[in-house]
Formats: structure tokens, C-alpha cells, sequence
């Protein structure tokens, strides 16, 4: 789509500094590439993405006032609310700068698209006059049990009892209370702000870009398109859409357990893995360790390396535990998820469910045994074992046996077969949606024909 060897206008995109929203924002940076648009990454001094990975971008960093205690606190809803208040005043300057003397020129901004929690980005739009496009991380059944818990918490109907609560929410089936997005640190009052704050905008920008696929969310999606009326594009699972994009993990990658991956044989290997952010406390990872172990399987086990983890590590997974488990076990603290997940050997994932893990597997037709943290691997969870029933959920506290009685249901059992089955299904659905004519395509050319008519 480039005219006369030239790109079509620059896009500028500001992700949100989390693992989980960066690779999705430059994935769709890659797809808008290869359609002929070059493409500014406008990102934090938290969490930087790594440019070298992208040598077909340009990256700014923009100051973002966050303090230590900040990022330590495990509040993300706050963290997300002062990046709003202290980034806006760095990117105005910015873009003021780079706009003066490039009108009408081919490398004009033509548009920003931000992730849904860099709010503040629409003021400085509407100041410097350029159209927006919202990138949505998450999928759409979240965005409508986020508004429902805002709306409970307004009504005084919800309570940190409901964290567990198994009651069923009116309108919201088969979602039960407990999986409710319930945020990180419990704090009811930020979340519903910045649920509010984030959802105002959906009025002010031109279009929202989901990743998610209509044969996923078919029903979720017409809920949301029935009450907005600005277009609502979903292009998911984007990692499969467009060219391959390369890795844009903030830890390094340790690409050995590919060739362990290889001794194994077809199916055989449970992968874990719960995600950048959620962890386990001492006791948990203790009974994740055995329950591995006493599971007779092999697998690959990613255990991040910080600073809360490191002692409890070091103690759980000792020289005993290693020489228990030997050639079977594979712990690495950050994997190249997307190439695993693709590998043959790998037969089902033990994940937080996380949207990006999420699609990912199903997008491998890999089942999955859910364990959910918080926020809206509660939703995921809930919708891959009960409504695309490719998976199970470990329900209660974390205990080996329970982690061994699942991963041998998943591997070896009757059950598991039916949910491999079913993901293999739809694997092969999403495939479609993804080829010239399916809906992600279809809406990924209405897309870029809206971009092009700014
Ligand atoms: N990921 C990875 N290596 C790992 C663990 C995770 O590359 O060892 C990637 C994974 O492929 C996904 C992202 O990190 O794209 C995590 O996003 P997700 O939404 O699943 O969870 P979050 O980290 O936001 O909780």
C-alpha cells in the first residue's frame, strides 16, 4: 500500500508499559507496517521495550515520574493512574516537535493509537488535532465484567467476601462472583476510577481495536458493538495475523529449553507458566514444585527471576528437588512462549491465563489447566473451561495432588482428550478468521481503510 515507494504517514503508538499490553501493541505495529505505515513507538522509562528487536520502528522514551515505591507497590491501578497525570505535558511536547514543518508530507502523523489505560493520550490528541484509535489488550467479556463490577461496587453489592463467592452474576453467565476482574491488590475504589476513567474515552476516538476474534466472542462482542457507537474492530489473535513479529519480552529468553523440547516426544510435555506479573508464595511454589514432580511428566516450568522470588527459589527448587525430578523437569525464568506453545511436544499448559497466554494456546489448539491470579485471567479462566470447555480450573488453594490429578486428567485422561479436541477445533475456526475473507481480515482491511481516510 505504499504510494510511489513511499509509506503512507506515520502512526504513532503508545503502549502500556506491561509485558501483556506491549506485545500485542507491537504486534499491531508490525501488522501496520507490512500495510505501508511507518511506525513510532511512544513508550515509558518503566518497563522499555528493547528497539533493537524492531529495527523497522522508531522508538521515543518519555519521562514517567514513577518512583520506586511506585512500581514496587503492586498497586497497578494507581501505578496506571499517576502515568496518566505525568506523562501528558512529556508527550505533547514531543509529538508538538516532531509535527512542526512535516505537514502534508509522507512521514505527517496520520493517527495515534493507544492502549486503552493511556487515557491521557486523547487530550493531547484533541489539542494537536490528531484522530485516535483505542487498542483494547484485554478480551471483551472483560471489558463488560469490569463495567459490571464497577457498576456492583457503585451500588454497594460487592464485597471482598464475593472474591470467592461461587453465586452466579445476574446476566453475566456462567461468570460466578469469584471470577470477577477483581484487581491485584483488592482496592475496589482506584480500580472503579480507572474503569470509568478508561471507558469515557471509547466516544472520543474514531475506532477500538480488539484483540480477540468474533468466533471467540462473537456474542460478548455484539453486546459491546449494540452499546457503542464508534466501530468496534476485532483483529485477534494478532500474533498469527500479518507478519511474524519478533519477541518483545522484557526478560530475556532462554531459547535452551527448545532443544530439551526436542528430546520430548509428541504431546507429552505440560507447560507452565504464570505470566510477568502474578506469583506464588513460598508454599505455593513448593506444591507447584512436587506436584510436577509426583505428575510422572515432563515439563517446562518458567519461574521468573525477582526480587520477591529469588530466596524462596533457590530453597524450593534445590539441588534435591533437581535431582528428583533430573532430565524430566525444565525450569527456565523467562521462555520463548509463543515457539513453545507452537512445539510439538508440548501437550497442555498449566497457565494464570493471562489473555496473550490465553490465545496463544488456543491458537496451538493446546488445553489448558487454569490458574488464575487476578483481573481477568478470573474471566479467561471461566471461559476456557466452561464456555470453550478446553480446559480446567484449579479451583481451590493450590495443593500437589490437586496439580498432579489435574496435569494427568489433561495428559492421559479421556477428558483431556475432548478438551484437546475441542481446542484443536478451534485452532482450525481462528485459522479461518485469520485468511483473506474471514472476519479478522475483514476487519483488519476496515481498519486501515479508516486509517487512510484521516
Ligand atoms: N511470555 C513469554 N515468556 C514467558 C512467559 C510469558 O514470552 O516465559 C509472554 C507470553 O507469550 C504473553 C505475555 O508474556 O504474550 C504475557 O501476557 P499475558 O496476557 O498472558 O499475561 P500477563 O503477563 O499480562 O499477566
Amino acid at each position: 500500500m505504499e504510494k510511489n515507494g513511499q509509506r503512507c504517514g506515520r502512526l504513532v503508538l503508545l503502549p502500556c508499559p506491561f509485558q501483556g499490553h506491549i506485545n500485542p501493541m507491537l504486534q499491531l505495529g508490525t501488522i501496520l507496517h507490512s500495510k505501508g505505515f511507518s511506525i513510532t513507538i511512544v513508550h515509558t522509562q518503566f518497563n522499555s521495550p528493547n528497539p533493537s528487536n524492531h529495527p523497522n520502528f522508531k522508538f521515543n522514551t518519555i519521562p514517567d515520574g514513577l518512583s520506586a515505591e511506585d512500581i514496587s507497590s503492586g498497586d497497578i491501578a494507581s501505578l496506571i493512574q499517576k502515568l496518566n497525570v505525568n506523562c501528558k505535558s512529556h508527550l505533547q511536547e514531543y509529538l508538538s516537535q516532531i509535527m512542526i514543518g512535516r505537514q502534508g508530507s509522507h512521514d505527517d502523523i496520520v493517527c495515534i493509537i493507544y492502549d486503552e489505560l493511556m487515557y491521557f493520550t486523547e487530550a493531547v490528541a484533541n489539542f494537536l488535532k490528531l484522530p485516535t484509535i483505542i487498542l483494547r489488550t484485554t478480551s471483551a467479556a472483560t471489558l463488560l465484567a469490569r463495567t459490571t463490577l464497577a457498576q456492583l461496587r457503585v451500588e454497594g453489592l460487592v464485597s471482598f467476601r464475593d472474591f470467592v463467592s461461587q453465586d452466579l452474576v445476574p446476566n453475566l453467565l456462567p461468570l460466578r462472583f469469584k471470577d470477577l476482574p477483581f484487581p491485584l491488590n483488592r482496592n475496589l475504589e482506584n480500580f472503579t476510577q480507572l474503569i470509568n476513567d478508561t471507558y469515557k474515552m471509547r466516544t472520543s476516538s474514531s475506532a477500538v481495536i480488539w484483540n480477540t476474534t468474533d468466533c471467540l466472542e462473537r456474542s460478548s462482542l455484539a453486546c459491546i458493538q449494540q452499546q457503542w457507537e464508534v466501530p468496534n474492530l476485532p483483529i485477534g489473535p494478532m500474533h498469527k495475523l500479518g507478519p511474524a513479529s519478533p519477541s518483545s519480552s522484557l526478560l530475556k529468553e532462554d531459547t535452551n529449553c527448545m532443544a530439551w523440547l526436542g528430546k520430548q516426544t509428541k504431546n507429552s510435555v505440560i507447560y507452565v507458566s504464570l505470566g510477568s506479573i502474578a506469583s506464588m508464595n513460598e508454599k505455593e511454589l513448593a506444591e507447584m514444585a512436587w506436584g510436577l514432580a509426583n505428575s510422572q511428566k515432563p515439563f517446562l516450568w518458567v519461574v521468573r527471576p525477582d526480587s520477591s522470588t529469588n530466596g524462596k527459589r533457590n530453597k524450593v527448587l534445590s539441588q534435591f528437588y533437581k535431582e528428583t525430578v533430573g532430565e524430566r523437569g525444565c525450569i527456565v525464568n523467562w521462555a520463548p512462549q509463543k515457539e513453545v506453545l507452537a512445539h510439538s511436544a508440548v501437550g497442555g499448559f498449566l497457565s494464570h491465563c493471562g489473555w496473550n497466554s490465553t490465545l496463544e494456546s488456543i491458537c496451538e489448539g493446546i488445553p489448558m489447566i487454569c490458574k488464575p491470579c487476578f483481573g481477568d485471567q478470573r474471566v479467561n479462566a471461566r471461559y476456557v473451561s466452561h464456555v470453550w470447555k478446553v480446559g480446567l480450573e484449579l479451583e481451590n488453594e493450590l495443593v500437589r495432588c490437586e496439580i498432579e490429578k489435574a496435569i494427568t486428567m489433561l495428559m492421559a485422561d479421556k477428558e483431556g482428550e475432548a478438551m484437546r479436541e475441542r481446542a484443536k477445533n478451534l485452532k482450525e475456526k481462528i485459522e479461518l478468521c485469520i485468511k483473506e475473507g474471514g472476519s479478522c481480515n475483514n476487519s483488519l482491511n476496515k481498519l486501515v481503510e479508516i486509517i487512510m481516510s484521516f
